[in-house]
């Protein structure tokens, strides 16, 4: 089998609402479909949506970076992903949407569900639901649609006001009293408001608390000061991160995504690296649509040290071209048992 062709689509969307983090709102998708197709009429599907803040990848870079690659990889077996990715010089979210074409189409030719490629059995997880930043009333709001679909796990975004982030976490505890509540603060705190704020929230049973300050040296200070379990996400984007965050012993657990990492292999490394050093991971995305957040869970279900999943990130994108994909209800995923990723663009 051959690559024969492959086509880019750069796909921009609205979102229903604006989503706002401590150090960005964001009111658009905007990624690149991978569309891989081999002479035995094998289509895979892959997406790279980068993210500036970063990776300092935009869809434009991501679309001059595989045009660039494109010729090289044409009459190449897609099946022979290691020796592929070690030739290709490329971003990480522009890796990560070949990758997952590759995979996609390797999972096809085999004529089984991606996650069996990769080793597992199981086809189902639980994910968080993130909540913006938005007004403590628009906060209530969120909280009570979400306990009323039946979500069991809410990530909640702060990192703006300590006093008031207290308030919206109080405030998200008293109405999903039975729900696990994790925070991401994405850098919006100096180390004496996180301490000020971890300390004023650790009495509402909070999972973790994903990096409120910039930094390795920031994070390790803080997870000597708090009771609650400190996760990196901007600090570790990297192998070489992971390491440095292994031997500062600087935070409790990772947040892995495909998309800052550069792809499937270069994940499932960190992640491997990271369960030796005993640190469990969470597996989540920027603002993806289902293809990618599909690929994910896939990794998900196949690696035992990625204990948490976050992967909601394709909710709110108005009318996204996509097909397929995993199926939500509350905070619990079912993977498609059809062959290959399950998920396909249709721009
Ligand atoms: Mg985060």
């Amino acid at each position: 089998m051959k690559i024969e062709h492959i086509e880019l689509f750069k796909v921009d969307r609205p979102l229903e609402s604006p989503f706002r983090i401590a150090v960005a709102t964001r009111d658009k998708y905007e990624g690149v479909f991978v569309k891989i197709v081999t002479d035995d009429g094998l289509v895979g599907w892959g997406e790279s949506a980068p993210s500036y803040r970063l990776t300092r990848e935009t869809t434009a870079s991501v679309i001059e970076e595989l045009t660039r690659v494109k010729p090289s990889l044409i009459g190449k077996d897609p099946c022979d992903i290691t020796h592929i990715l070690t030739n290709l010089d490329l971003s990480p979210a522009a890796l990560t949407g070949v990758e997952t074409a590759l995979w996609d189409i390797t999972a096809q030719s085999l004529g089984t569900p991606l996650y069996r490629v990769f080793g597992s059995t199981r086809n189902e997880f639980d994910t968080s639901i993130t909540i913006g930043i938005k007004s403590l009333d628009e906060v209530a709001r969120h909280a009570e649609k979400l306990v009323n679909e039946g979500v069991s796990i809410i990530k909640l975004k702060i990192g703006v006001n300590p006093e008031e982030d207290i308030e919206r976490v109080k405030l998200v505890r008293s109405i999903a009293a039975n729900a696990r509540i994790r925070v991401d603060g994405n850098l919006g705190y100096t180390v004496d408001e996180a301490i000020r704020v971890a300390r004023g929230i650790e009495k509402y049973d909070i999972e973790f608390f994903e990096e409120p300050v910039a930094g390795l040296g920031n994070l390790k200070k803080l997870r000597k000061s708090i009771g609650i379990k400190v996760m990196a996400d901007e600090s570790v984007k990297t192998l070489n991160e992971a390491i440095t965050a292994i031997r500062e012993k600087a935070v409790d657990y990772v947040n892995l995504k495909l998309q800052k990492m550069g792809g499937i292999t270069r994940t499932r490394i960190i992640c491997d690296v990271l369960a030796d050093a005993g640190i469990p991971c969470m597996i989540g995305g920027f603002s993806e649509t289902l293809i990618a957040m599909t690929v994910a869970a896939h990794l998900k279900v196949a690696h035992p040290n990625i204990e948490f999943a976050d992967l909601d990130a394709h909710i709110g994108i108005v009318d996204p071209p996509v097909v397929g994909g995993f199926t939500l209800k509350g905070s619990h995923a079912i993977l498609p048992d059809t062959p290959g990723l399950g998920a396909k663009g249709s721009p």
